[in-house]
């Protein structure tokens, strides 16, 4: 009975190039006076995110006195700068099995690897991804690090093969926490709030080292975290440990962030820190960066109805979580005003973050004639019926966003990259300098990922852009987690 209540829609048909239904065919036909309507509101949107290279040299610019800023004194910019007190990288010398724990959203992953120094580098690497449950992720303190501390327990119990602890040590392992955390020590951070969706009583001021490390205890496992940091510092570590000219790391997921390495005698605010090494890593929170962005009125208006108004506005025109949402504001503007789509405006095209970014990087890869590809998303997404002109009007907005996302992102890279040049010539365009990349976002939007790239070649000109490295590294958070509980180990090393 529920297939005659609801009929499949007319639409699927777009699906399937030789079968196109005569409703189909004539919307494909005609010419409509809607797309024509809805162009202003395009060139407008154009013409609003455009980021020429001035504009960009003012965005990186800016950057760098952010950071500058930001590094001078505690709430001294949109930047907070903050100290991941890990001081050493990975060389590559590392030897011994080292675990990962990686906490940041919805999974926790569990990872041990066997290192073998110079030579043998990574012996073997297992892991194992676990969902936490939707109730412990606003359940109490206890019941959350009891859950991941049982499984890790589960994860260490199935040792064996090629990994081995030497008699008489204690495991360790690396703590990925991506949520807010004042640090206080590379094996301590007291966390400031939950966020993506944690709301777990007991945990918000406390050490999460401790809290890990009871539970731990509660389970009889005999571990020890030597190293707590961010996914961004993680991913510099595991990209370093294969090429030591890694000095920043990017992440473009959900979110964005990054970090690199800075001088110890750059930092005015770090009061008493001593680093053995000169250097430090710096996580930049750099998605608060707002001085000069090109903000539309879609931007201002997701801002205002965001949890979060006013902050991250660098997150919210750059980061996955947001590209899709800014699209389908335009495209509600369209409909409403344009009528794009016709005279029905489905509620699905209404609701906040219909259109996720993974949509809008779809239609972009349509190459189809009649952009096919680009109508069923479209359809399946919000709901709407698209002709080929109003499916070019939506792949026209989302390259513009995607376009000014990327640039905007490829304008803080170089910032960064000219912060560190300002403060010691040579540093980064003498010679090769590698820039680390990861995040779904990165990987899986290649227009993005190319306009990141231009806008930074575009920026630093031939000749220096020669010696940047722009390089992908999956997945190198893990790693390099446990690689900087080796780092940090209490043994000897
Ligand atoms: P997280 O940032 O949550 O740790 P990821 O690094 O895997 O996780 O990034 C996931 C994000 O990447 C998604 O929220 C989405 O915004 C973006 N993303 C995933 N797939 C695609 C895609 N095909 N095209 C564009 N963006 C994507
Ligand atoms: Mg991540």
């Amino acid at each position: 009975m529920s297939t005659v209540l609801n009929p499949p829609p007319t639409v699927r048909s777009f699906r399937s190039p030789t079968s196109r239904s005569p409703r189909v065919s004539m919307l494909l036909r005609s010419t409509t006076l809607s797309t024509a309507a809805a162009l202003p509101i395009l060139t407008k949107l154009q013409h609003d995110c455009a980021t020429p290279l001035p504009l960009l040299r003012n965005i990186a610019d800016n950057m760098a006195a952010d950071m500058r800023a930001g590094l001078a004194v505690d709430g001294g910019s949109d930047l907070k700068m903050i100290l991941s007190y890990v001081d050493c990288l990975p060389t590559g010398h590392e030897r011994g099995l080292f675990y990962a724990l990686d906490l940041g959203g919805t999974n926790f992953r569990v990872l041990r690897t066997q290192l073998g120094g110079r030579d043998e580098r990574v012996i073997d690497t297992e892991f194992e991804q676990v969902s936490i449950p939707q109730d412990l992720m606003s359940g109490t303190s206890d019941e959350l690090f009891d859950f991941i501390a049982s499984a890790l327990a589960k994860f260490v119990k199935k040792e064996g093969g090629k990994f081995v602890l030497p008699n008489g040590r204690s495991r360790e392992t690396g703590f990925t926490f991506s949520f807010p955390v004042k640090q206080t020590s590379i094996d301590s951070g007291i966390l400031i709030k939950w966020t993506k969706g944690f709301s777990v009583s007991g945990t918000p001021g406390k050490d999460i080292v401790a809290c890990l490390n009871e539970a731990m205890g509660r389970q009889g496992l005999d571990m020890r975290v030597s190293a707590l940091v961010n996914d961004t510092v993680a991913t510099l570590a595991g990209a370093r440990y294969w090429d030591d000219d890694v000095m920043v790391a990017v992440i473009l997921g959900t979110g964005t962030n990054a970090c690199y390495v800075e001088s110890v005698e750059a930092i005015p605010k770090l009061q008493g820190h001593k680093s053995t090494y000169g250097k430090t890593i710096i996580n930049t929170e750099w998605g608060a960066f707002s001085n000069g962005l090109p903000l539309t009125e879609y931007d201002k208006a997701m801002d205002a109805e965001s949890i979060n108004p006013g902050e991250q506005l660098y997150e919210k025109t750059i980061s996955g979580m947001y590209l899709g949402e800014i699209v389908r504001r335009v495209l509600v503007r369209m409909a409403e005003t344009g009528s794009l789509f016709g005279k029905h405006i489905p509620e699905k095209l209404q609701t906040p973050f219909a259109l996720g970014t993974p949509n809008i990087s779809s239609m972009q890869q349509d190459t189809s004639e009649d952009l096919e590809a680009v109508g069923s998303i479209l359809y399946e997404a919000t709901g709407v019926d698209s002709n080929l002109d109003a499916r070019k009007m939506v792949v026209e907005v989302c390259d513009t966003i995607a376009k000014r996302g990327g640039r905007l992102a490829g304008a803080g890279i170089v910032g960064i990259l000219q912060k560190m040049e300002e403060d010691s010539k040579g540093v980064v365009f003498g010679k090769r300098m590698v820039v680390a990349m990861d995040g779904g976002l990165y990987e899986h939007y290649p227009q993005y990922k190319r306009y990141l790239k231009n806008a930074v070649a575009e920026l630093l000109g031939p000749e220096l852009s020669s010696h940047v490295v722009i390089e992908h590294s999956k997945d190198g958070s893990g790693i390099g987690a446990a690689l900087l509980a080796a780092t940090n180990s209490i043994y000897e090393h």
